[in-house]
């Protein structure tokens, strides 16, 4: 596996690549690495000739300055693990100067409204910062394909749209969540929780579960009702929000109409760290 720091001579390592026709796949990520990062790399590594996975965490896309301070950063582990799996990996690991140069700040994106609702109505600015990276790193690597995770569904649909209203050349390939056996889905953060809040958090996926089962035959009013309920009663999770939105706009739904898919949606602070989480309905 060949490591790169800087965007010079990642470019020059891709341009001899793209000379021979290789096709290049992108799977961004801020480190930390799990099974669900993986499983976007295996798949970025089944359809493409080379693989270019970045580790940064990217500072314009955090809200709260502690989250950003407590991001979990091994990189030598998340180095060992991705040399486990292919050595048709390029690891690019910038730091800021390389990425914005002087002035780590944000361009302003729109997204045909996707961006109002739920993670960009929580989390300030976090969806610009995101466009931001998404853009810088496009034009850097000009990859065929980029792999995202249903995890941040809400993510992989806006950078749906940034590729469309941008133009950007690359396909977005959507890749299922990856779960902990007790249910709870993987992220980064999930190592920042006690053990004991590691299996509260259980919690999550399992009203998620209960939510799915009553899709069918309950109204949306009364779903809502019964998941605020559920968290009124546990003392170590507390809801930020949880909305059932259709699936292409997510715009959070009153009623259910046969025609639209929907997709439960969930951000919910365990202690100091916040997780969310999301499952089809129909
Ligand atoms: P992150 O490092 O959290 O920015 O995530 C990098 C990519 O991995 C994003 O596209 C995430 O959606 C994806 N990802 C994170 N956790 C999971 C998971 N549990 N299952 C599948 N994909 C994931």
């Amino acid at each position: 596996m060949v490591v790169h720091t800087d965007k010079v001579s990642l470019s020059s390592d891709l341009l001899s690549r793209r000379k021979q026709n290789e096709k290049i796949g992108f799977v961004p990520t801020m480190g930390a690495l799990h099974r669900g990062h993986l499983s976007l790399v295996k798949n970025a590594l089944k359809e493409n000739d080379c693989v270019v996975v970045s580790i940064y965490v990217n500072p314009t896309q955090f809200d709260n300055k502690e989250d950003l301070k407590k991001y979990p950063r091994i990189l030598q582990k998340d180095i060992q693990l991705l040399q486990e799996l292919s050595g048709d990996i390029l690891l690019y690991v910038p730091n800021n100067e390389d990425i914005y140069g002087e002035k780590v700040t944000s361009a302003h994106f729109e997204y045909d409204g996707l961006e109002h609702q739920m993670e960009g109505a929580h989390r300030k600015g976090h969806f610009d910062g995101v466009g931001t990276i998404l853009s810088i790193f496009f034009d850097i690597i000009k990859p065929h394909s980029a792999y995202f995770g249903e995890k941040d569904f809400q993510q992989l649909q806006i950078v749906r749209k940034l590729v469309q209203l941008q133009k950007y050349p690359v396909e977005i390939v959507g890749c299922p969540i990856v779960r902990e056996n007790n249910g709870l889905a993987m992220s980064s953060r999930n190592k920042r929780l006690s053990e004991k809040e590691f299996e509260e958090a259980a919690f999550i996926y399992k009203t998620l579960q209960k939510v799915k089962r009553k899709f069918p035959t309950t109204s949306i009013k009364k779903i809502n009702e019964f998941v605020k309920e559920q968290f009124l009663h546990n003392s170590y999770l507390k809801l930020e929000y949880f909305e059932i939105a259709n699936e292409q706009t997510l715009v959070p739904a009153k009623h259910k109409m046969k025609t639209n898919k929907y997709r439960a949606f969930i951000a919910v602070h365990c202690g100091k760290v916040r997780l969310i989480d999301n499952v089809p309905l129909n």
